[in-house]
């Protein structure tokens, strides 16, 4: 006899996670496959999560929906797993001129940026560099990614709803009621497998994806810097006993070479300037983002029957996933609108 569940998940990168756990909250079971020692994107992600993009001072697609949603979630999220991984931190924008910081003031007071730009102008922190003052958001933070992963894996294992095997696209078998595969019996497959929906042949096939990849360095400082994330071109994230995560950089080729000596020199001489003490490289780590050509995420029904998929959130799924997920959920369960911007079928 088949074991049946609602639905199959497949990958268990942020993406996956969030979206299994949002499936059982409303009442489905589940079961993940997934490779984490094979995952290339969350598992290097810093997990900052911000609703304005600093470089142009623009709010995110979306974003106090997003906003809403992730406040909710992932505090939710903590409870069921009985782990802590989202940490709420401030994220500090170092002006590069004046005009950046009349950009802050005039945007404090405006109703739109109000909730996440804090309204005074503050001196830079110890230690760091800069030719102007800085501005400090508000109800922005981190996601410990790789802890949230290991949280939900060991949930989902405990209630037998975790695989860690490859799972086998060919091996899908498709009826007007669902799907087949091995021992399992389900309404439907999900796929959550990053870019490797572009990049790897055993994965399910979808256009539209535009991968790029990223590196980071970990750094250890002489001195502590207060637990925040300052930002200047590139973000330097604090960590605990004096290190910092710096990154991230971006490459639109390379995907199978690796961290590159190129990346590592820019990050480590963006460390030089913006930091008035010594500094030591400790680790250095390079991923994919599952970035799309229009820069929408992909949500939504594949050509295939009963197959669904869910990613290309680029280089934001932890302010993305919460409330995409929800918006699919609550497709499945009550028939509600999915986000046209987001259907896979625009790039068919
Ligand atoms: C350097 C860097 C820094 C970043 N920083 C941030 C950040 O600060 N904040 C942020 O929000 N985002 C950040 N990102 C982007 C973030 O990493 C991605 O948006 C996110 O990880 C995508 O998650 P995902 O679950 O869709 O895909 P992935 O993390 O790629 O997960 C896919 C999973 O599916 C598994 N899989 C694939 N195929 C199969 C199969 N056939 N069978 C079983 N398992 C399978 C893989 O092994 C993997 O575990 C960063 C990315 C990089 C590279």
């Amino acid at each position: 006899m088949k074991k049946h569940f609602d639905y199959i998940v497949v990958g268990g990168g942020i993406s996956g996670c969030v979206l299994s756990y949002t499936l059982m909250k409303y009442g489905a079971s589940v079961l993940m496959f997934d490779l984490p020692k094979e995952n290339k994107s969350s598992a290097v992600a810093a997990g900052l999560w911000n609703p304005v993009v600093l470089k142009r001072m623009k709010k995110v697609w979306m974003a106090d929906e997003m906003m809403a949603e992730l406040h909710t979630v992932y505090p939710d999220m903590e409870r069921w797993t009985g782990s802590e991984f989202f940490d709420p931190i401030a994220i500090r924008r170092v002006f590069h001129n004046a005009g950046e910081q009349n950009t802050w003031i005039e945007l404090c007071d405006a109703p739109a940026f109000s909730p996440y730009l804090e309204d005074s102008i503050s001196p830079l922190p110890e230690g760091v560099v800069g030719a102007f003052e800085s501005g400090q958001m508000k109800g922005t933070g981190r996601l410990n990614v790789l802890g949230f992963m290991e949280a939900m894996h060991a949930a989902l294992r405990k209630e037998e709803s975790f695989r860690e095997e490859r799972f086998d696209w060919n091996a899908v078998v498709r009826d007007s009621e669902g799907v087949d595969y091995k021992d399992v019996r389900a309404h439907a497959v999900i796929s959550c497998e990053g870019a490797q929906m572009a990049l790897g042949k055993e994965s399910l096939a979808q256009d539209g994806f535009s991968p790029v990849k990223g590196e980071v360095i970990r750094v250890k400082l002489d001195k502590p810097l207060k637990n925040e994330c300052i930002h200047q071109k590139h973000f330097m994230l604090s960590e605990e006993n004096m290190e910092v995560t710096v990154g991230a950089t971006y490459a639109w080729d390379g995907f199978d070479k690796g961290p590159t000596k190129e990346k590592k020199q820019e990050l480590e001489e963006h460390v030089s300037k913006v930091w008035k003490g010594s500094s030591k490289t400790l680790d250095h780590k390079c991923g994919v983002r599952p970035a799309t050509k229009d820069r929408r995420p992909l949500v939504g029904p594949h050509s295939l029957a009963h197959t669904w998929i869910f990613g290309g959130m680029g280089s934001r799924a932890v302010l993305m996933a919460p409330y995409l997920a929800k918006v699919l959920v609550e497709h499945f369960m009550y028939g509600t609108e999915l986000i046209e911007e987001c259907l896979p079928k625009r790039f068919h």
